[in-house]
């Protein structure tokens, strides 16, 4: 099985990276202040340069105004998106698994109302599953409810972590909707909820890590929508929210490997140059040391997710592979950019280089979709069944 990126994809990966490292490098200062005025112009002309440049949503699938670009191709290409955390909405990906998830379950008014301009980056989405006082890890203690009010959802709750409610034009709020004696796993649905809605009150934005990262609480205070903005049939959120997580997984995981790679650039670079005692740091073995860990990471992390990939592309959900990737992912991630900031000392914590800022994006890849804890309790549990009924576990 070849890693290598196929030849047909590498002329657009080109052109992808080209278009990051030229235009959203030098403006990422600007973009890190998202509720500014001057960082709002600068992602629409930049989403419009995208455009202009044919580079626009490649990964969505064109009867829904995307380029069509195939799942195993549009991954390499997502690869090369991580290396900016800003890239993904410059060039328009960053809609993708709403965009599918709407298509294959709204409602026809909603598909021709909202997903062309979802699509197209003039409004954008948000997604509301988290709660304050649930813990998010097993979701089948949410609490926020929908109620069927003749023709009306009405919805009562609280959710955290709704990132880029403020923006969005919706949110996409899991909520119990059958009583109490259905089971857990088909008594939630999702339902759509257009954030100027009465009663959708955000009460504020979490501060993370010293970042206003977008991260909403929003308070659902009697909230009534059209029954219509029923996701799929009453009962299914869970499915409908596993088949959007694990594609999803998989383009995070991409992205992560992008992010990896500037971080790993950026440090063996530093290492060739920065002289210690006469010498480039590089020389010293405890510095050769974190090279090695790092790119035996990086190879062992890219190649389990484009096994994963793979697997998930021939039709298998691979949620084994897919819960590895995860775990496995962020903690390279977060340990290679760890090492890239050792290596260059006092500058590796200040904003002269991308480092610092990228280290705390990176933390909160071991909770978002999943805590690592879950992730791996999940791949044991599915592993020891297997062996439960004498199938046994192959790493073919
Ligand atoms: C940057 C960021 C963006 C996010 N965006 C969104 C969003 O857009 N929409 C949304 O709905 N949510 C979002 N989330 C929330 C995220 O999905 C939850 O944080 C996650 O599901 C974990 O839930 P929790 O925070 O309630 O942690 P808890 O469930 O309270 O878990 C806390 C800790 O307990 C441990 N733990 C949990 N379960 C187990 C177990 N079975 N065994 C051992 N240890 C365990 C883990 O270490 C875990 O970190 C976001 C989170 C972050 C950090």
């Amino acid at each position: 099985m070849s890693f290598e990126v196929p030849e047909h994809v590498l002329p657009i990966r080109r052109k992808v990276r080209e278009f990051i490292e030229e235009r959203v490098y030098p403006v990422e200062h600007i973009l890190e202040e998202r509720s500014d005025e001057e960082s709002r112009q600068t992602l629409r002309r930049l989403m419009q340069e995208a455009k202009d440049a044919g580079l626009w949503a490649l990964g969505h699938p064109k009867e829904i105004g995307g380029q069509g670009m195939p799942f195993l191709d549009y991954v390499y290409v997502n690869e090369v998106i991580g290396s900016s955390e800003y890239a993904q909405v410059c060039l328009g990906t960053h809609s993708l698994q709403d965009s599918i998830m709407l298509n294959l379950h709204s409602s026809p008014e909603w598909r021709a109302k909202y997903l062309l301009p979802l699509v197209q980056g003039e409004i954008f989405p948000s997604f509301g599953m988290t709660e304050p006082d649930v813990a998010g890890s097993d979701p089948t203690g949410l609490q926020t409810r929908g109620v069927l009010d003749g023709d009306d959802w009405v919805i009562n709750g609280r959710k955290w972590f709704t990132s880029g409610a403020k923006n969005a034009a919706y949110t996409t709020v899991m909520c119990r909707t059958e009583d109490d004696d259905t089971p857990a796993h088909k008594a939630f649905s999702m339902i759509v909820v257009p954030t100027d809605t009465p009663g959708y009150n955000i009460v504020r934005e979490t501060p993370v890590m010293g970042m206003l990262g977008g991260h909403a609480e929003v308070e659902y205070d009697n909230v009534r929508v059209p029954r219509s903005n029923l996701l799929g049939p009453r009962g299914q959120g869970f499915l409908i929210s596993q088949q959007r997580l694990g594609p999803g997984r998989i383009f995070h995981c991409m992205r992560w490997l992008g992010q990896a790679q500037r971080a790993f650039d950026l440090m063996c670079e530093r290492a060739n140059s920065r002289m210690v005692g006469g010498a480039p740091l590089g020389e010293k073995q405890q510095i050769q040391v974190m090279i090695f860990e790092t790119a035996a990471e990086i190879q062992a992390s890219r190649m389990l997710t484009l096994q994963a990939a793979r697997k998930m592309d021939s039709g298998d959900p691979a949620r084994v592979e897919i819960g590895i990737i995860k775990v496995v992912g962020a903690k390279m991630l977060h340990n290679t950019i760890d090492r890239a900031i050792q290596v260059f000392g006092a500058m590796g914590v200040t904003s002269d280089t991308p480092l610092e800022r990228m280290y705390r994006h990176a933390r909160f890849a071991r909770i978002y979709d999943g805590p690592d804890e879950v992730h791996r309790m999940v791949v044991a549990r599915r592993i020891l069944k297997s062996y439960m009924a004498g199938e046994g576990w192959s790493f073919r």
